[in-house]
């Protein structure tokens, strides 16, 4: 099949379609071994092939790319990925990040065909970039029943409690990026969930106002909860009836297969967007085969 000029968009074209487009062989990729086919645009002259518009052009080792994936949202390291597959850190850190381009996309996409989402349960949990002094929060927003990731956020905020004089003291003050987060949270997913949605949180004294600016007409159901701890399963311990269960659950999940989360010293995150990445992999890997 012959596909039309990817450079259309750049160039004006006046030939509509593919009319303009001819056959120039093909070649074998070196990652692969695969024949791609070549191609040319009479109409700006530029060649191009089935594999210039992939989203895996330019990669040498897209045959990793599946399984890296699985990998990443089930609690295997960088170091450990780059040693069983023996290849370069810088690789699974390119790997990292394409990998979380693509299952953000995923994430924060609904197909047209999909319904909207009707019930959402949404709260943070807690951890931490490299130590407790610097505490990050995971703003989160799951489906009631079907617990699919409907989006995430992650924010820095400031130690808490006893912390709070320590982390200063060695720190400085840290900004709250907190409600940023969940104003742009709720602000991307207003055109996929039902204007007039029920959202369940717990008693956070915060949630009302950012809730009501993005969703006037949604009704906010609230809950005394009890807070998760930083690291562990907090969120599902305590036994009965649990009123944000399938946002716990959820929470308990991430906890279980995003390594980041499991410990207070090995393999903390140093950076935010990293998290933010590594989640991400882990949500879409959750949306698509876990639940
Ligand atoms: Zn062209």
């Amino acid at each position: 099949m012959r596909p039309e000029c990817p450079y259309r968009h750049i160039h004006p074209h006046t030939a509509s379609g593919n009319r303009k487009i001819v056959r120039l062989g093909s070649y074998r990729r070196k990652s692969d071994g695969r024949r791609v086919k070549r191609f040319r645009c009479n109409e700006c002259g530029k060649g191009f092939s089935h594999a210039t518009r992939s989203a895996c052009y330019k990669q040498n080792k897209r045959h990793l790319n599946d399984r890296f994936r699985k990998l990443f949202a089930s609690g295997i390291s960088q170091r450990r990925l780059a040693r069983l597959f023996s290849v370069s850190r810088t690789t699974v850190v390119r790997k990292h990040l394409f990998l979380a381009s693509q299952s953000r996309g995923k994430v924060q996409r609904t197909e047209t065909t999909e319904p909207v989402f009707e019930i959402v349960e949404f709260d943070d949990l807690e951890t931490f970039e490299h130590t407790k002094f610097k505490p990050l929060s995971v703003f989160l927003a799951v489906e009631y029943k079907t617990r699919r990731v409907i989006d995430l956020e992650v924010a820095r905020m400031p130690a808490k409690g006893k912390l709070s004089a320590r982390a200063l003291k060695k720190y400085g003050p840290r900004e709250d990026e907190r409600p940023a987060a969940r104003r742009r949270l709720f602000e991307r997913i207003q055109s996929r969930v039902s204007s007039v949605a029920i959202f369940k949180s717990d008693m956070n004294p915060h949630y009302p106002l950012d809730l009501k600016r993005a969703f006037p007409h949604a009704e906010h159901r609230r809950f005394k909860g009890r807070r998760g701890c930083i690291v562990g399963q907090g969120e599902l311990k305590r036994g009965g009836f649990d009123p944000l269960f399938s946002f716990n659950h959820t929470a308990a999940m991430f906890r279980a297969n995003v390594n980041r989360l499991f410990r207070r010293t090995w393999n903390t995150t140093k950076r935010p967007d990293r998290l933010a990445d590594h989640l991400m992999i882990y949500a879409h890997y959750h949306n698509s085969t876990l639940i």
